[in-house]
């Protein structure tokens, strides 16, 4: 009989999130696999936990996972944790639970705290279709890439991003997606400076730019997603392609008005699908 590998997720920062069962399972593993082990140590000693510790992180992961795998088909059951939140979200794990499921050892997930999910529940944006996009890229071209093709996903977008790139993202955000969108900052949460502040991006921007305590600590971003067309703004592929064409090159409402006098098109209604892609 193999072992049972457990998935355990650890707390974002209030230690009081740390659930019963957590506790037990960590308690009870023989091997606690940890993204930082002298990071994980305080939280373990903190429960009083004594479980031996190996560490499983980016840069080894793979290889390590082939080893823990041996011993986890010999019988040992054993536990991932990642600094904080829920492994694989962000945190290594992937190849680790991969490879268990292909050799057949049960894998079981411990749920508890997870920082996407914590802001979505408290953003008070759409919830029931969301999608989360982990870290942009940190140069500044790919994130604005990635912000490009995001513009025009319907549903709630989230992200994580690092507190000395958040005001760059939010002022990308803000030339890419347009002053009205609602965006949420999620910030510390959990923590003692935990802030929470839903605005239009331009309101958001021009509020975190003006307080510098707002660009330190953990952030995740919740973004409204663009409001879907009603079906009578939906174009014809031909007077779409001309649009596209048009804006590529032209401003919304300049590329509107070409494109209404070459299809024939309402410039009205071209003007609100345009809006809605730049
Ligand atoms: N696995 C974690 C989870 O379940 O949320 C995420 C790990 S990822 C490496 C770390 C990022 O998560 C941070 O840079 C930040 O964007 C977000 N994060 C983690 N803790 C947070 C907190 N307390 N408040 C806000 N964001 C947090």
């Amino acid at each position: 009989m193999s072992g049972t590998l457990f998935v355990v997720a650890t707390p974002i920062g209030n230690l009081q999130d740390m659930t019963p069962r957590a506790l037990d399972v960590l308690r009870s593993v023989s091997l606690i696999a940890a993204e930082d082990t002298r990071h994980s140590a305080r939280l373990l000693q903190h429960f009083g936990i004594n479980t031996p510790t190996t560490a499983c992180h980016d840069h080894n992961e793979r290889d390590k996972s082939v080893r823990l795998i041996e011993r986890l088909s010999g019988g040992e059951d054993m536990a991932l944790i990642s600094d904080a939140g829920t492994p694989l979200i962000s945190d290594p794990g992937y190849h680790l639970v991969r490879l268990a499921r292909e050799a057949g050892v049960r894998v079981c997930p411990i749920p508890g705290s997870c920082a996407l999910i914590a802001a979505l529940s408290a953003a008070g944006l759409p919830s029931d279709r969301f999608t989360f996009e982990g870290f942009l890229p940190a140069k500044a071209h790919g994130r604005q890439q990635r912000l490009q093709a995001l513009a025009s996903e319907e549903r709630t977008w989230m992200l994580y991003e690092a507190p000395h790139r958040l005001l760059e993202c939010l002022e990308d955000m803000l030339a890419i997606l347009g002053p009205a969108r609602q965006v949420v900052l999620g910030r510390e949460l959990t923590k003692t400076f935990e802030t929470i502040k839903g605005a239009p991006i331009a309101e958001l921007v021009d509020w975190v730019r003006a307080d510098s305590d707002q660009q330190r600590g953990e952030c995740v971003l919740v973004v409204e997603g663009l409001p879907a067309a009603p079906a009578d703004d939906v174009l014809s592929p031909e007077v779409e392609r001309v649009l596209d064409i048009l804006l590529a090159d032209l401003p919304v409402k300049q590329a509107a008005a070409l494109a209404a006098k070459i299809t024939g098109e309402k410039k009205n209604r071209l003007y609100q699908v345009a809006l809605g892609k730049a």
